[in-house]
């Protein structure tokens, strides 16, 4: 029964465009010890590990004690574009394809939580390594920018996790595997302003990537070229640079939101205007819903990138 409920979960999934996986708990010992292990030989920086790497579930939760596997699940996504005004005329921003869509949880979880509950199976949201359980269970291969491709996607999608009662089978997972075309590519490497990818080191130095300042608080570092900004939040000039994805222009776009002039210098600016449905769709997208400084920072940066190049 829990076999077919499996079976039947990917089937659903896989009907709507979804890649599916589970994972068992030794697969996320493997991931949670490999992880461990880099920021160990400080291969991973403290400060990168502290944000986005600690913190994960290393068991069960106590709300359902008997989860015995994990369901990754890969969705394809496209990016979202934030249609802005200035005095100069329209500014275009885009927002990475994964941020700012909660509801494909839900929506999954309307997908697959029938058929779990079929097989007396329970399920609850998990807090683990997603692209490292993703790369175990077949979900993507490493680029040499460290970020998951998979087959006609490239990149371009998000990944979501849930515990579930379900078995995950023996040698459904494995070691991540590389992608082969990067052994002779480069062009990541060489459309990174910040030079994340550090030669004979397959693991990016985070603490620089354009992201994680972009995501954090703060000032900007004065090394960062004015013209390392291309996107409201996150960075995507190496996933632009792949010739494993697809243009980011032939992405059915998840959402543009138009701003008029006045939401758009109020966001600039870094203020939500509380009357604007715009500007709050603008900083949910961007998953800065309590950030509007944050998202008006890296406005500014962007235009004066623009500006720069
Ligand atoms: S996301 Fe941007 S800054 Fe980060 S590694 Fe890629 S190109 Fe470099
Ligand atoms: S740009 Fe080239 S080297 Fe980088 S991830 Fe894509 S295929 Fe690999």
């Amino acid at each position: 029964m829990r076999k077919a409920a499996e079976a039947s979960i990917k089937v659903a999934l896989e009907a709507r465009g979804w890649g599916a996986a589970l994972c068992s708990l030794d697969a996320l010992a493997d991931a949670l010890a490999e992880l461990e292990g880099l920021r160990d030989e400080g291969r991973i920086a403290a400060e990168v590990y502290r944000r986005y790497l600690g913190g994960f579930d290393r068991a069960p939760p106590e709300r359902l004690p008997k989860a015995s596997s994990l369901l990754i699940l890969a969705a394809p996504l496209g990016p979202s574009i934030l249609a802005l005004q200035t005095e100069a005329g329209p500014f275009e921003a885009i927002i990475p394809p994964t941020y700012g869509i909660p509801e494909l949880r839900s929506e999954a979880e309307a997908v697959f939580g029938p058929l779990l509950a079929a097989a007396g199976a329970g399920f609850t949201r998990a807090r683990v390594p997603l692209k490292a359980l993703a790369a175990r269970a077949g979900l993507g291969r490493y680029g040499r920018d460290n970020i998951l491709r998979r087959e006609g996607l490239g990149s371009y999608f998000r990944l979501e996790s849930w515990w579930t009662e379900l078995e995950a089978e023996e040698g459904s997972w494995g070691p991540p595997e590389p992608l082969e075309s990067c052994a002779s590519c480069g062009a990541c490497a060489a459309a990174c302003p910040n030079g994340c990818l550090r030669p004979g080191n397959f693991v990016v130095d985070a603490s620089r990537c354009t992201t994680f300042l972009n995501e954090g608080d703060g000032a900007f570092p004065g090394w960062l070229g004015a013209g390392a900004h291309d996107a409201a939040v996150g960075c995507l000039r190496c996933q632009g640079a792949c010739p494993e994805n697809p243009r980011l222009t032939e992405l059915a776009p998840l959402r543009r939101i138009e701003l008029d002039l006045r939401e758009s210098e109020s966001l600039f600016e870094g203020r939500l205007l509380p009357d604007s449905a715009a500007c709050r769709a603008a900083l949910a997208a961007a998953e800065m819903d309590d950030s509007p400084e944050l998202l008006g920072r890296n406005l500014r940066a962007l235009r004066l990138a623009r500006g720069a190049r």
